[in-house]
This record gives C-alpha cells, sequence and structure tokens, in this order.
C-alpha cells in the first residue's frame, strides 16, 4: 500500500517529488552511528526517517544507512561537511560522501515519476516543435523578401 502524504497543492495527475530514499554514508566514523548525529548529518538532504537495521544495531561499521525523504526537484548532494566549522572547536569536521541506493527518476516537466527530464519525450517533441516553428518563420521571411524584388 502506498499512502501518500496530503499537500494543499495536490494533484491527482501528478506525483509528489517527495519521496523517501535510502542514503548511505560510507566510511562514516564510528562515532557517529547513533540517529542524534545521522539526523544532522542528513537533515540538510531532507528529512530523516529511520536508519536500517544494520546501522541501528551497529553491526556494520563501515557504513551507515539511513531512510531520508527527500525532494527529488532539489540538486542530489553528494557529500556533506560534517562538524563545526568553528576554529575554536577541539573536533575537526569531515567531508562526508554520500550515496543514493536506487534513486527514483523524476521529471519537472511532466511532473511525474519514471523519467528524467534528460529523457522526457514531452521536451524532446516540444523542442522539435518550436525548432519547426522557427524554421517555417525562417523560410516564409525568405519568400518575403524574394517576392519583394
Ligand atoms: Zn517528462
Amino acid at each position: 500500500m502506498w499512502l501518500e502524504k496530503w499537500t494543499p497543492d495536490f494533484k491527482p495527475d501528478e506525483d509528489s517529488p517527495i519521496v523517501p530514499v535510502w542514503v548511505l554514508l560510507p566510511e562514516l566514523p564510528f562515532h557517529c552511528h547513533s540517529w542524534h548525529y545521522l539526523k544532522q548529518i542528513v537533515g540538510s538532504i531532507g528529512v530523516p526517517l529511520t536508519m536500517d537495521l544494520a546501522t541501528e544495531n551497529i553491526t556494520r561499521p563501515r557504513m551507515a544507512k539511513i531512510r531520508v525523504e527527500v525532494d527529488l526537484t532539489k540538486p542530489k548532494l553528494t557529500s556533506i561537511f560534517v562538524g563545526s566549522e568553528a576554529d575554536s572547536s577541539p573536533v575537526r569536521g569531515f567531508y562526508q560522501k554520500i550515496e543514493y541506493e536506487s534513486m527514483p527518476k523524476y521529471c519537472r516537466f511532466c511532473k511525474i515519476l519514471g523519467h528524467s527530464i534528460i529523457q522526457c519525450r514531452k521536451v524532446e517533441q516540444k523542442k522539435k516543435a518550436k525548432e519547426k516553428a522557427n524554421m517555417e518563420k525562417q523560410a516564409n521571411f525568405e519568400t518575403t523578401e524574394t517576392s519583394k524584388n
């Protein structure tokens, strides 16, 4: 069953770009494998929902896995700065690599899930129609120009 959050601008023929995805944090320092740190780390990607079992039970020390609700229309972050940027902080910050497990494709043009705007046929058709219209306009212009002489 698929439950969708009701939003004021909900349209039945459009998909919401906000979906839950698994976010992987490879080589995350061991002391950060807790909900307290994880929710802060992934907070700039989206809304943290839950950790996977291995992360929760700390049975996979080399990688944390966390479910995050992300907005597919926003640029995808591939790394994130963790820690304090203040000079006085005793703990140095680091860049954490971010990977996504099966990120769904979302077309901003059709506003549906399943394909990206790069693969969009409608965008392609629109582009071709525009090119054709431009070419016709150009052709008409040339005919009027020649008929004058
Ligand atoms: Zn499309």
